[in-house]
């Protein structure tokens, strides 16, 4: 079951990453840090309408004060998936993150239930840990129905069916620490400065963080079925303490993120000019770029389902191994002592739409730093 969702998954991320890649007009961002803001439903989809409150709207006005708090910032690019009330549909949705080449994707919405549950929740992308997970995402996934041709642009999605979205998180899971760790800063802000009730950080398989390949995360903001907290959210003091909360963390996430950015950038640029001059003085010598006992391969995935390291299933690349570490099965493409060779191997995979594949290094089968082995050649 799973290893055909698997399957199933991999084709849909080619035809996915086809659509990213063949389409030619990608908005410049100036290097700057993209956030998109979704705000969920719209048009003739209005969402959940517990005690007459409507989500679609609340959730329009809470991402565009989101976006106006952020778009204070001169290094951040802000983009809606719609900024007044139409219908967008969902895959839709992740495309524009996508051809963005977004940094963060931000979905916002309401939650209802039949009982008096109330608080507030952020998920990101994965299994359905429980039940009511499972009843959160399909309320949102159910969307797609309203949608035309929701049976060509679905196919593989059976909402009633939590095991559908089984093998269906790879790419996700790629982004899933940054998710979590935004997420986490969300819920931090609405318990500790606005005292909400706090659900947590949960893990479920929405369809629009399917779609996105970036962090990720769906806010549901409050139950508008539980009065006191729909009339909150409906209020303008509500709406604006969640916006001021959500970009609060975004810049957070930003921050941290940065600094990492800024160690990448100059490591680049040193192991770059390092080669260069290696390769310029020794003039094809083998040896230069290996170091003894250690190993490069690529990782163009990772899964929480063990898939057939066959090259079928990945998009015709071989040699593939995967290894498990906790619950999480890591594949890998090549293995190769040389760093110019593992570069080569990394741009094909890059090429055949594992855009987001990087390299590691192992010392005598142990996962090692690469900046490490780099720093001793
Ligand atoms: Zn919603």
């Amino acid at each position: 079951m799973s290893r055909f969702f698997s399957t199933l998954f991999l084709l849909m991320s080619l035809s996915l990453s086809q659509i990213i890649y063949s389409h030619g007009e990608t908005p410049p961002n100036d290097g700057k840090f993209t956030v998109v803001l979704d705000a969920g439903h719209g048009g003739h989809d209005p969402g959940n309408l517990g005690n007459g409150f409507k989500e679609k709207d609340i959730a329009l006005k809470i991402v565009l004060q989101v976006g106006a708090i952020l778009e204070k910032d001169p290094n951040i690019n802000v983009i809606y998936t719609r900024k007044d009330d139409s219908f967008v549909d969902l895959y839709v949705r992740g495309k524009i993150a996508n051809e963005a080449k977004a940094d963060l994707f931000v979905s916002v919405h309401c939650n209802s239930h039949n009982s008096s549950a109330h608080g507030t929740e952020t998920f990101v992308l994965g299994l359905h840990a429980n039940k009511r997970n499972f009843e959160v995402a399909k309320n949102e996934n159910s969307v797609i129905y309203l949608e035309d041709d929701y049976e060509v642009n679905y196919a593989g999605y059976d909402i009633n069916s939590p095991e559908s979205f089984i093998g269906l998180t790879i790419m996700q899971e790629e982004f899933l620490d940054n998710s979590i760790l935004l997420a986490k800063s969300i819920q931090d802000n609405f318990t500790g400065k606005l005292k909400r009730v706090d659900r947590g950080v949960k893990q479920a398989g929405f369809i629009v963080l399917h779609q996105t390949f970036m962090p990720s995360v769906l806010v549901e903001t409050g139950f508008l079925t539980y009065k006191p907290e729909g009339s909150y959210l409906n209020s303008s003091k509500g709406k604006s303490d969640m916006a001021t909360s959500i970009a609060d963390a975004v810049l957070k996430y930003k921050h941290s993120v940065d600094e990492n950015i800024g160690d990448d950038f100059s490591f680049e640029v040193k192991d770059h000019t390092s080669h260069a001059s290696n390769t310029t003085a020794t003039n094809s010598s083998d040896g230069v770029d290996t170091v003894e006992g250690v190993t490069f391969r690529v990782q163009i995935a990772a899964g929480s389902s063990a898939i057939e390291t066959k090259s079928y299933n990945f998009k015709g690349l071989s040699p593939i191994s995967r290894e498990k570490e906790g619950n999480i099965y890591r594949y890998y493409y090549g293995e190769v002592a040389s760093y110019e060779s593992v570069k080569e191997l990394q741009q094909k995979a890059k090429k055949k739409g594992y855009g987001t594949s990087f390299i590691v290094a192992f010392k005598n089968g142990e996962k090692v730093k690469v900046k490490s082995v780099l720093n001793s050649m």
